[in-house]
């Protein structure tokens, strides 16, 4: 964009701040039910008996259930209908368009800021009303050059009482090119290679190991409990202080699929994904290579050696025994 196409942009994606994003307020689709706080104290893993125990909450000072806080946005949400229809179009939506539509098309949601201020109980109806309060000036980040926008959203209940007030803050941005982001080495091979291993902070050594042959097993230094894959800390001891022992690669079929598609650029077919159990314990992700698909059977023995597979990566291979 030249500076004046930047200028005439943003002054009419600044018209949008202060729109509400609808018209009024709108009720949630359900109004405040224990099955709802069931399953999102499920999924959250939250045991305030205060959200979910009918008889605890009977005794306790407000006498009933009451919803979690952090469940507020959740009440007047679209749903699932939102991903095979769309969202149904309203002040944000035409704001993100007008964004899109000039090449702003990356989205990245980067915070939310929730303040409550009374509790829904069992019952109560929720009502939103939002707006699109600020958007900010141009801004260049490691994503790219966008504008972050924020909204926000009251929630009352059916009273008129304020329960909680929500700023979600989003970056709009251009996406770098195609081109710039894919790897630039890869077409000066021949072949194909498979997907590279991603290697972490808590995982690299694992696969440096790997590349030097070796398949090794993480081991607590506190319990001396293996595990696999690599991770920080122990679950049994909750020790983070841990070494390594290095694995025979004598295995059984534990479980497996056959890939049939997509295809991926790099990979053999047919192609058999094994779940190993390893002598020492543990299991692994791996290939089971080396006999006809017809003969890969849950629980038959396996030998596993580290192999070159191709130019850029060196994986366990098993081999039926
Ligand atoms: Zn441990």
């Amino acid at each position: 964009m030249t500076p004046e196409e930047t200028k005439a942009f943003e002054e009419k994606v600044y018209a949008f701040v202060g729109k509400p994003i609808y018209t009024g307020s709108r009720r949630g689709h359900d109004d405040v039910n224990s099955a709802m706080i069931r399953q999102w104290c499920e999924i959250m893993g939250e045991k305030n008996p205060a959200y979910t125990d009918q008889n605890w909450a009977e005794q306790s000072s407000r006498g009933h259930l009451i919803a979690p806080p952090a469940m507020m946005y959740a009440w007047t949400q679209e749903g699932y209908k939102v991903a095979s229809e769309g969202r149904p179009t309203d002040g944000q939506v035409e704001m993100v368009k007008f964004f899109d539509s000039h090449g702003f098309s990356g989205s990245l949601g980067t915070n939310v800021d929730q303040e409550y201020f009374a509790e829904a109980k069992v019952g109560d109806a929720i009502f939103e009303e939002s707006m699109i309060e600020s958007i900010s000036e141009q801004k260049t980040t490691g994503r790219g050059i966008g504008y972050f926008f924020e909204t926000y959203a009251k929630f009352t209940n059916q009273d008129g009482i304020l329960l909680g007030t929500q700023r979600f803050r989003v970056f709009k941005f251009i996406p770098p090119a195609q081109e710039d982001s894919a790897p630039s080495n890869d077409s000066a091979l021949e072949v194909p290679t498979r997907a590279n291993s991603p290697r972490g902070q808590d995982n690299k050594w694992w696969w440096d190991a790997c590349d030097d042959g070796k398949v090794l097993i993480q081991r607590c230094s506190s319990c001396q409990a293996l595990r696999h894959p690599p991770r920080p800390m122990c679950g049994e001891c909750q020790s983070t202080e841990w070494d390594s022992i290095e694995s025979t690669l004598d295995g059984e079929l534990f479980s497996f699929v056959e890939l049939h598609h997509p295809k991926f650029p790099g990979y053999q077919y047919p192609l058999i994904v094994g779940v190993i159990s390893l002598a020492e314990g543990t299991r692994i992700i791996a290939n089971v290579v080396g006999c006809d698909v017809k003969d890969v059977v849950i629980g038959m023995k396996l030998k596993g050696k580290v192999e070159k597979i191709d130019e850029k990566n060196t994986l366990p291979q098993f081999y039926p025994v």
